[in-house]
């Protein structure tokens, strides 16, 4: 544990009399062992991290075809059937892999319990339930177990190693939660068994972006986390009136996807790079930052990503597509080959050292591509445009409503009138062109999703 070592941080011991070299509780062994795995694996090549995913991909689709009857029924069974093979008998090989057929969220959903598994080995954990929820559409009700929930917290732990967070100091963050305030005497799960963190304070994000920052102010954290279009209201609110946080030594994002435009205002405001992950509810984490870089790593000891085109192939490097995701370890509701909606660009191989497959940047979701009339979609850039000739505007957001129609919902600070709106619906189309109508509504609150995320493009048209 050099690197943890190296962020000035002794490891907790819990036996009595003994401090140096410390024993950890068995929840921090078994967090350490974990570690050090990650450590060395995340150098292996990408053809041996692709083996050894195949390997545990086999031991998920006999889970799978046997316990979970949904798969069961996709796949024809256990013997050859559909899959064309028999995961009890043959090794699985990338091409029979491929030939998986795909899972979407419709699919999961229409299942039912019949996505459950049956039966679960006991040294899985316990058994949780989740939800996760979209824009449009139903929720999908998902299990996850402890294992999964382990590696949660090891990849969350990565993330601190790789971004040498200083754990001792003070936490905060603003973020989506049940209380309006909350107070922890330490960072979380993830280093609980491990070592003494500094204490960690959180803000629910609907405060306003002014009580956001006086909160922040007098908390004089060390290390934030928020959400992206958050965080960049409140560096703008900190450049506006010329004021620092003068402790701060890291910022992270979570949930959205960030623009260039917010890390760069990132740095500007707080003098501090953000750092940004990718996970879901359901998946856990997709990829983390590299550390000193801007693209991502794929967390290929969790999961299997692919990105694919529109007729299912995978993309070559520097193209985006689809996000297709198999997770490792849950056996309480195994997700093989699924469709999660999302799109990411194809990096290049990384120069950290790290064979971990890279991911250039993640590009959002299908509900935040605008629909052509053609019926493609298209990436709406609602970042690129630009209503600061319209005073008094706190945030905006673009509904499209028809496939020639959209909306754009501004909350202001004072009344608009038909001049603040030609102006407005000309700063619209400055960026995204004359062909559909759009109408300019004042309102008091943006649309937020099911599960509480804002999103600046909404569509309504197409799933
Ligand atoms: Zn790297």
């Amino acid at each position: 544990m050099r690197r943890m070592a190296a962020s000035g941080l002794p490891l907790r011991s819990t036996v009595e009399g003994i401090s140096w070299p410390a024993f950890p509780d068995p929840a921090g062994e078994a967090m350490l062992a974990m570690i050090w795995q990650l450590e060395r694996s995340e150098r292996f090549t990408p053809a041996r991290l692709r083996s050894l995913q195949m390997v545990q991909v086999r031991a998920l689709l006999r889970h799978a075809a046997i316990h979970v009857p949904f798969y069961a029924e996709l796949w024809g069974g256990m013997g050859a059937g559909r899959l064309g093979f028999d995961p009890g008998v043959d090794a699985l090989t990338p091409k029979r892999f491929a030939a998986l057929p795909l899972v979407t969220r419709a699919m999961l959903e229409g299942a039912g319990e019949r996505a459950f598994s049956t039966t679960l080995p006991p040294s899985h954990g316990t058994v949780h339930a989740g939800l996760t929820a979209g824009t449009t559409g139903s929720p999908l009700h998902f299990r996850a177990t402890g294992l999964t929930q382990f590696m949660w917290r090891a990849f969350t732990l990565r993330d601190h190693l790789w971004h040498r967070r200083d754990l001792s100091g003070k936490l905060a963050a603003i973020r989506r939660m049940q209380a309006r305030r909350a107070q922890e005497p330490n960072w979380g799960l993830a280093t609980a068994g491990l070592c003494n963190t500094g204490p960690a304070v959180g803000l629910n994000v609907d405060h306003e972006i002014v009580e956001q920052a006086a909160w922040l102010v007098e908390q004089d954290p060390h290390s934030l986390i928020t959400h992206p279009a958050n965080l960049y209201a409140l560096a703008g609110w900190f450049i506006g009136h010329g004021m620092k946080l003068p402790n701060l030594r890291d910022i992270r994002t979570v949930s959205d996807r960030v623009t260039p435009e917010q890390r760069a205002a990132c740095r500007v405001a707080f003098g501090l790079p953000l750092v940004d992950s990718y996970s879901t509810r359901e998946l856990g984490y997709l990829a983390l930052q590299c550390p000193g870089r801007e693209h991502y790593h794929v967390q290929e000891e969790g999961v299997l990503v692919e990105l694919l085109d529109e007729k299912d192939r995978p993309v070559p490097q520097g193209a985006t597509g689809r996000v297709v995701v198999t997770s490792l370890h849950n056996f309480a509701m195994p997700f093989v080959r699924y469709d999660t909606g999302d799109y990411a660009t194809a990096g290049p191989p990384c120069d950290c050292g790290r064979g971990l497959a890279v991911l250039a940047r993640i590009d959002g979701r299908a509900r935040n591509l605008m629909s052509m009339p053609d019926g493609s979609r298209r990436w709406p850039g609602c970042e690129l445009i630009d209503l600061d000739g319209v005073p008094g505007v706190r945030g905006f957001q673009l509904v499209q409503v028809a496939i020639d129609r959209l909306e754009l919902h501004v909350v202001a600070a004072r009344p608009l009138g038909p001049a603040d709106d030609a102006k407005l619906e000309a700063a619209v189309r400055a960026s995204l062109g004359r062909g559909f109508d759009l109408t300019v509504l004042s309102v008091e609150h943006l649309l937020h999703t099911a599960d509480g995320r804002f999103e600046p493009f909404v569509n309504r048209v197409g799933g």
